[in-house]
């Protein structure tokens, strides 16, 4: 299919580099490195033989959230949203920005964010979970977003109307006992989408989405397991008749239809994306590869021939993006 739009594409700056070592074998470092510098080499020339016309960028992981610092957390957002604008700038037609931001200081994310969004025309923001802070638990506390004091941040994300991108990172080790002696189940093979879905779960019983009913939630990686388990999570103890005991007023099913996205990163399987269509419907399910963390040519190859309609194919492909982003028709 021509004409994709893909979502989860990440780039890095020098000062963010090393945060993606030690995920790939260290033998693969040189190549991923020089995929993460890269943006209009080879990733353009993949987009080209693939059919993906536009690529929404973001900062590698876990980059502005693990800075324990505010100040520095939140000059490190602003070179790296400046270094992107100036580099979509170069192939608009090609290319648009998500902004990093400093949930640390949620005034200056919000700050951050507006600055993104209407002077440099960032399209949202992609944001690697939970922040550390050092004037909280001396950067050891994960902060996650469902926290009231996170409030005024979302009710300006509500205000820009763009959509807020929750996309993984590991435990910090205190809250990663469950894995130890089994580092594997770290990252993208399991740890993040655990620590990803239990941050989404949290949003929604928070009464985030009763509070700002506009919030647009993107997650990657076929909703990190979330589809799979609605049910569950909506009707555990079912013959007990009780009423949820969380802050949200409905069922986590209606918000998760309601508030969130999801998107094909990294989990190229056809058989999840047809629960997930069964689950949400083809209007709510993005193209995203995850380059340069998995391949461009395994996302597109397996999208491009998956056992779905064309009319589902073609929105997950490209129209939902150009709805949710308000592309237009889409840059030419
Ligand atoms: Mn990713």
């Amino acid at each position: 299919m021509n004409g994709k739009i893909a979502l989860e594409e990440h780039f890095a700056i020098p000062q963010t580099l090393q945060d993606s070592a030690g995920f790939v074998p260290d033998d693969h470092w040189k190549i991923l490195e020089a995929r993460l510098l890269d943006i209009h080499e080879q990733r353009l020339r993949l987009m080209d033989e693939h059919g993906i016309e536009v690529c929404v960028l973001s900062l590698n992981a876990p980059a502005v959230q693990a800075i324990p610092d505010r100040a520095k957390a939140v000059e490190l957002a602003r070179i790296a949203n400046d270094v992107l604008a100036e580099e979509v700038a170069r192939r608009p037609d090609r290319f648009r920005a998500f902004a990093a931001l400093p949930l640390q200081d949620p005034d200056a994310a919000s700050a951050e964010l507006h600055r993104a969004v209407t002077d440099l025309g960032f399209v949202g923001a992609l944001v690697n979970g939970f922040s550390q802070d050092e004037q909280q638990g001396d950067g050891q506390l994960p902060l996650y977003y469902d926290l009231p004091q996170y409030r005024g941040f979302w009710a300006e994300v509500e205000r820009l109307d763009v959509p807020f991108y929750l996309h993984p990172r590991n435990p910090l080790p205190q809250d990663a006992r469950i894995y130890e002696g089994h580092p594997w189940l770290l990252g993208p093979t399991w740890g993040f989408a655990q620590e990803t879905a239990v941050h989404a779960l949290r949003l929604i019983a928070s009464g985030l989405f009763d509070e700002h009913p506009g919030l647009d939630i993107v997650i990657g990686h076929m909703g990190e397991g979330i589809p799979a388990m609605l049910y569950r999570v909506d009707h555990r103890n079912r013959w007990v008749e009780a009423p949820h005991r969380y802050p949200a007023r409905r069922k986590f099913v209606d918000y998760f239809a309601e508030n969130f996205w999801i998107t094909t990163s990294g989990n190229f399987r056809t058989q999840s994306l047809i629960d997930a269509v069964l689950e949400l419907g083809s209007d709510r399910i993005l193209f995203a590869t995850d380059w340069p963390f998995e391949n461009i040519d395994h996302a597109a190859v397996w999208f491009d021939s998956a056992a779905i309609s064309d009319a589902d194919r073609r929105k997950i492909g490209r129209t939902n993006s150009v709805k949710l982003f308000k592309l237009g028709d889409g840059p030419r």
